[in-house]
């Protein structure tokens, strides 16, 4: 089976032309809407198989009146709503089988909803966060309010307009004929590799943020740098941008303060640690996250790239 890039499929319509003021009350009032329930930093689901983070209104009540309330998009025709709940109001729903209440990263590693809907939960949870990590001004300290339907908080004192953010981070596999340099943090569960990645800077390019990252952390100097894809990641509200980039050198020096390890990897050790068939139990970061399409990606390009084994075997893991 293909692994599931976590939080990059999203099934809802957005509607940023339709954030007038009336908005999130004519939908509030509409009794085909869903509800997105985030309690703290927990999503709230209806069990099933799939669970689903769309709930009836009814079911979403049970958490009380929402400290903040988003109109996030619609589905199928149907608005779709998030809600702020307080993170004691999980419990409310913990001890019911009817219910499940997870953070984001289990739902998407445990595959509990549909992929489709690990992009809305991911939005809700951004955007809620901010909101609740935004309250007062950052120009006059003056309270703010949510304003265009949940996508904007205005400040009536000084007259300011805050927008959610999203912090751009780049993610590189860093590559060099058949070695591939893969790193590790302390926090990583034993055994784990991962790619390099660092945030973007303001006035920095993503090609030279990722350069810069890559010679701090591990002292490889970077040449040509192409983009691959991208990812939500929402821990609390970034966008992991992956790269492919080419190394120019091979001598590593790893800041220990971002690193505990860092190392070349070759294709042939690479796949087995994408087989969990490693001899010293190393494995590549989880299938949800954009680290492990990006080493899956270079593994699999490299293999088509390669002549086929003599003995006419055929290219290898075809
Ligand atoms: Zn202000």
């Amino acid at each position: 089976m293909k692994p599931i890039l976590g939080y990059a499929e999203n099934l809802l319509v957005l509607h940023s032309a339709e954030r007038d003021p009336e908005a999130l009350p004519r939908h509030a009032a509409d009794p085909r809407r869903r509800v997105v329930l985030i309690a703290g930093d927990l999503a709230v689901l209806r069990a099933g198989e799939p669970a689903t983070g769309l709930l009836a209104p009814a079911e979403a009540e049970r958490a009380g009146a929402p400290e903040e309330r988003i109109f996030l998009g619609s589905l199928d025709g149907q608005p779709v709503l998030a809600g702020l709940a307080a993170a004691e109001a999980a419990e409310l729903f913990r001890d019911d089988p009817a219910f499940l209440v997870a953070d984001l990263r289990a739902i998407a590693m445990r595959g509990l909803v549909r992929p489709g809907e690990l992009g809305m939960l991911a939005s809700a949870k951004s955007l809620l966060d901010w909101h609740r990590r935004h309250r007062f001004c950052a120009r006059c300290g003056s309270p703010t309010a949510a304003a265009q339907a949940g996508y904007r908080r205005d400040c009536a004192a000084c007259g300011a307009q805050h927008f959610p953010r999203t912090d751009p981070v780049v993610i590189m596999l860093v590559a060099d004929g058949d070695h591939c340099l893969l790193g590790r943090q302390a926090h990583f569960a034993p055994g784990m590799y991962s790619c390099l990645a660092g945030f973007l800077e303001p006035g920095e390019t993503i090609e030279d943020a990722v350069r810069r990252e890559t010679l701090e952390e591990a002292g490889i100097r970077v040449g040509r740098v192409a983009y691959a894809s991208s990812q939500p990641w929402p821990f609390p509200s970034s966008l992991m941008i992956g790269c492919v980039a080419e190394a120019l050198s091979r001598e590593i020096t790893i800041d220990r303060s971002e690193l505990e390890d860092a190392r070349w990897f070759h294709r042939d050790e690479i796949r087995l640690m994408l087989d969990l068939a490693h001899p010293e139990k190393l494995f590549a970061a989880n299938p949800i996250a954009i680290a492990h399409h990006l080493i899956r990606g270079w593994m699999e390009r490299n293999d088509s790239a390669r002549p086929p084994a003599p003995g006419g075997g055929g290219r290898r893991g075809a």
